[in-house]
């Protein structure tokens, strides 16, 4: 099946109850049990939903994946993640990740005796070279973000297997539309759903992908045990967020390219960071592994004040200034000062986060519109 089909109808059934097409908000915390452990498959609703049901095995369809557990949001599902680890295991990650995850890597994870090395994963050598007898997992996050520099995925799948280290992927910034890691031999998908999968700025979720069934399973024990689950009422927005997932992406895809050549152009701007351009350090692995470029795009200004970057974030009409990415409406972004915040000065810097650093969240509004926008806000 492709995408487009799959994104209507994979996992999807209608109610065996009613008939509904749509799959039913099941809003209850119980099920009634014919007599003792006589039931029909649903306990209690920490442990199993129908809704959630649905919405897990969609994932696990898009992301061609075997198994899909949600969570109540993209940090609860890395939080997941986390506690199949154990004190003294150590984990490698981009240098260049999400500021939360980086958050709850060291300061959470930290504490109970986690480790981990924060590397440039552009070049390959960089992953290996911190690759000691403790280390267990990669974690992997490309586009990254807020730079947009490419990880290449299959190349670090490689090098894992070698060494017996499992890969996650957080495949937020590309969704599974763009990008599908578990067939470039990552054994974890993770995602904010918050963003492009539910796509309409409306709902916090998260979710993980895996192919084997070992794996899955530990994964629904620690749902279940940690309960951090999402409410039936966000896993049906989700799902209805995915129905047009292939479409959205597509189209703020285009926007986002159009946007780009015209901040390459403007003669504000110092750098534009978009894989899409030939001249992108990662563009040909982002051919090779992505269907488009995304719609994530960030630039610096040749006034390298932050009240420069201010001025230029508060004057823009259509984009709107605030965290988070993915909608059908697009947004701008300081990551100094929001995003990236919980990451150190030093180490912010050193990845290329400056100052001037503006970041787009490029919606499926008129090109011509916010291409209009940005200019007044640059001029
Ligand atoms: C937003 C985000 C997360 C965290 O997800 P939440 O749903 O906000 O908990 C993780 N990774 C990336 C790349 C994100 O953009």
């Amino acid at each position: 099946m492709k995408f487009a089909t799959k994104a209507i109808h994979a996992g999807i059934e209608p109610d065996q109850s009613s008939g509904a097409i749509m799959t039913p908000i099941f809003q209850t915390s119980t099920y009634v049990q014919d007599a003792p452990g006589v039931h029909k498959g649903y306990e209690y609703a920490r442990t199993q939903n129908p809704t959630r049901n649905v919405l897990q095995n969609q994932l696990a369809a898009l992301e061609n994946g075997q198994h899909g557990i949600c969570f109540a949001s993209g940090l609860a599902a890395t939080d997941a993640i986390m506690k199949l680890f154990q004190s003294g295991d150590h984990i490698i990650s981009c240098n260049d990740l999400y500021g939360g995850t980086y958050r709850i890597f060291t300061k959470v994870y930290g504490k109970f005796g986690m480790e981990f090395s924060f590397v440039d994963m552009t070049n390959i050598a960089n992953i290996e070279n911190a690759i000691n007898p403790k280390t267990k997992l990669i974690w992997i996050e490309t586009p990254t973000n807020p730079m947009l520099n490419i990880v290449d995925i299959a190349a670090v799948c490689e090098l894992a297997k070698k060494h017996n280290l499992l890969v996650c992927v957080d495949n937020t910034f590309a969704s599974p539309y763009l990008q599908t890691p578990l067939d470039l031999g990552a054994d974890f998908v993770l995602h904010s759903a918050t963003k492009y999968l539910g796509g309409h700025s409306d709902v916090i979720h998260g979710a993980i992908v895996v192919k084997e069934k070992a794996l899955a399973d530990q994964l629904y024990f620690i749902q279940n045990a940690s309960g951090a689950v999402p409410g039936p009422q966000d896993c049906f927005l989700i799902l209805r967020g995915i129905k047009t997932l292939h479409i959205r992406v597509e189209r703020a895809c285009e926007n986002a390219e159009k946007i780009a050549a015209f901040l390459a152009s403007h003669p504000a701007v110092a750098t534009v960071n978009y894989p899409g351009f030939a001249s992108h350090p990662g563009h040909n692995i982002a051919k090779k592994q992505m269907k488009k470029f995304g719609a994530m795009v960030s630039f610096s200004l040749k006034d390298d004040r932050i009240e420069a970057a201010n001025k230029v974030l508060s004057s823009t009409q259509l984009f709107s200034l605030a965290e988070s990415l993915g909608g059908v409406e697009s947004l701008i972004g300081h990551p100094a000062t929001m995003t990236h915040a919980s990451i150190p000065l030093a180490e912010r810097q050193k990845t290329g986060v400056v100052d001037s650093l503006i970041r787009l969240s490029v919606g499926i509004e008129d090109a011509d519109d916010l291409i209009e926008d940005l200019k007044k806000a640059l001029g």
